[in-house]
């Protein structure tokens, strides 16, 4: 399947639809999953086109590495997470629903079930309190 630039992660970039940011440079971009598996997931995408792991090319994939464990780093701190899982997904039959490729940041706790992938829509202001957790530990 070709790259499509209209993907939804691909209208972030270009600011087209809204997302809540928490951290930014030049390769790569993290935001807040609209239906996180649990509080404070966050997504790590490149900037550059990429469908899937097998088109990312290894210089964009370190830098996406490097963002990935800054932001998971805060969100840990911001959230007092027990644990972070990463989870990405290559094709439909993987779960890949965003034909954009990202890294998922899910937050654990012990004692908090995992919530279902695509499950129920967060209120905005919900995302926003906990980004301005995930960003001010970003700062720390
Ligand atoms: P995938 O299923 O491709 O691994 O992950 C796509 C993720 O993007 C899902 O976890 C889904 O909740 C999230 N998502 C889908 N649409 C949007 C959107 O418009 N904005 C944001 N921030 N996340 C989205």
């Amino acid at each position: 399947m070709a790259y499509d630039s209209n993907n939804i992660f691909a209208k972030i970039l270009r600011d087209e639809i809204p997302a809540i940011k928490v951290y930014e440079d030049k390769e790569t971009l993290a935001f807040m999953d609209v239906m996180p598996q649990a509080p404070g997931h966050t997504l790590v995408i490149p900037k550059s086109a990429a469908e899937n792991l097998f088109d990312l090319k290894m210089t964009v994939g370190a830098a996406v590495l490097a963002t990935t464990q800054k932001v998971a780093d805060a969100v840990r701190t911001a959230m007092q997470a027990d644990g972070i899982m990463l989870n990405q997904f290559n094709g439909p039959a993987a779960g890949q629903t965003v034909f954009h490729f990202h890294v998922h940041i899910v937050p654990r706790f012990d004692t908090v079930p995992l919530r279902k992938h695509q499950g129920k829509m967060e209120r905005t202001e919900v995302l926003e309190g906990h980004a301005t957790k995930i960003r001010a530990a970003l700062k720390s």
